[in-house]
């Protein structure tokens, strides 16, 4: 089978985070196997998702990583031209939900382990293919942790994220937060018996924009990024229930996308103490103070930076297979970042399609980044043989 071919299987399965991605596994589990391949799974507590792990060739040596999520973010509120969960061509363009992120990648991935599996590899061919990276990068971690007491771990590892097959040796982390601010409940006609939680989330919602602006005037950079500083940002905002009640509880949502230089921690720590202040200053628009009147955080997720250094055998590695020697950063995050971090595998984001058309209605691959992609893999395949 050819990548298109893989490519349309692969879109067919509508793998949104919320849902199974069951039988797209079971699919790449049939078609591994069929080939002579075995599969490792690693389901979630639900069984309901799982991560594939293959190795092609001498599993007892540490070979090439391709790694890539098998999720794709919803449709919903879109306008599509055609079924996003049919493979639709139109003018060498490769419409679908997931083409670009990351089925492309996905497929051509699988046609390379189909050619591997015919030959004799002198270093293995592995894949992971993980779930619920959409949602924070939170399916691979079960695979990572058992990789980490491997013997024999993946020397280099390719994160097949669209970059239109340029070499990304970067990426920023991610921490996401919900901060619920506890005021006191009384009669808006007497607001000062009570602690209005809205405006405390509005006191800390000033002072994380007042780090956003020390930051960007200030802080770390790093040109080589769009956006060349850590960035904060409010995102979701709940509060309230009518407006002659003093609310008594506001929750927000907000996020940290730093640099690799920059320790997400450390702002975290800064903001936490932020909070403190909003709320021992609330404790005098009361008669009295107390542990109520507070807010409180919890991390909804976190995935780390990746930052591989330009003179990176890997990096080499990509440039050789892609005949491209540019080096890019990029805003976006992947799984990389833990490969890299938590397993010390030097990695690189290199895939087809860009990320321009990720998330949106009418998402495509063009055809000549899959024939590419195919041509990188071939080249892969003759460095392992
Ligand atoms: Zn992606």
């Amino acid at each position: 089978m050819n990548s298109v071919q893989i490519l349309e299987r692969l879109i067919g399965f509508p793998t949104v985070s919320r849902d199974s991605n069951l039988a797209l596994i079971e699919y790449v589990r049939d078609f591994l196997s069929a080939r002579g391949v075995d599969s490792r799974l690693y389901p979630d507590a639900s069984g309901r998702k799982a991560n594939l792990y293959a190795c092609v060739g001498p599993s007892e040596r540490g070979g090439i990583l391709l790694s890539g999520h098998t999720d794709v973010v919803p449709v919903d509120g879109q306008r599509w031209s055609s079924d996003p969960f049919r493979l639709q061509e139109r003018g060498a363009r490769l419409f679908a939900r997931g083409a670009a992120d990351m089925k492309g990648f996905l497929a051509c991935a699988l046609r390379a382990a189909g050619l591997a599996a015919a030959r004799p590899l002198r270093l293995p061919l592995q894949l992971a293919f993980s779930y619920d990276e959409e949602v924070g990068c939170l399916g691979v971690r079960s695979l990572i942790d058992d990789m980490s007491r491997w013997s024999h771990r993946p020397a280099f590892c390719i994160v097949g994220e669209p970059t239109m097959l340029r070499t990304a040796v970067g990426h920023k982390g991610k921490t996401a937060l919900r901060a619920t601010c506890h005021g006191r409940a009384a009669h808006s006609a007497a607001p000062d018996r009570g602690v209005n939680a809205i405006h405390m989330a509005g006191d800390l919602i000033g002072h994380i924009r007042r780090r956003q602006a020390g930051i960007a005037h200030g802080g770390a950079r790093d040109p080589a990024y769009e956006v060349p500083y850590t960035t904060l940002h409010v995102g979701v905002i709940h509060g309230g229930t009518v407006l002659n009640i003093v609310p008594a509880r506001c929750e927000l949502e907000f996020e940290i996308r730093n640099l690799p230089a920059d320790d997400p921690a450390a702002l975290v720590s800064a903001i936490r103490a932020d909070a403190a202040a909003v709320a021992r200053s609330m404790h005098g628009d009361c008669d009295a103070g107390g542990d109520d009147v507070r807010i409180d955080f919890e991390l909804v997720h976190e995935y780390p930076g990746l930052d591989t250094p330009s003179d990176s055998p890997v990096v080499e590695l990509a440039a050789a297979l892609t005949g491209n020697r540019e080096r890019i950063k990029v805003g976006f995050g992947t799984e990389g970042g833990l490969f890299s971090g938590r397993l010390g595998i030097a990695t690189v984001v290199c895939g087809p399609g860009s990320i321009d058309q990720a998330h949106r209605s009418d998402e495509f691959v063009a055809l000549d980044q899959l024939q590419r992609c195919d041509a990188m893999m071939d080249s892969l395949l003759d460095r392992l043989a």
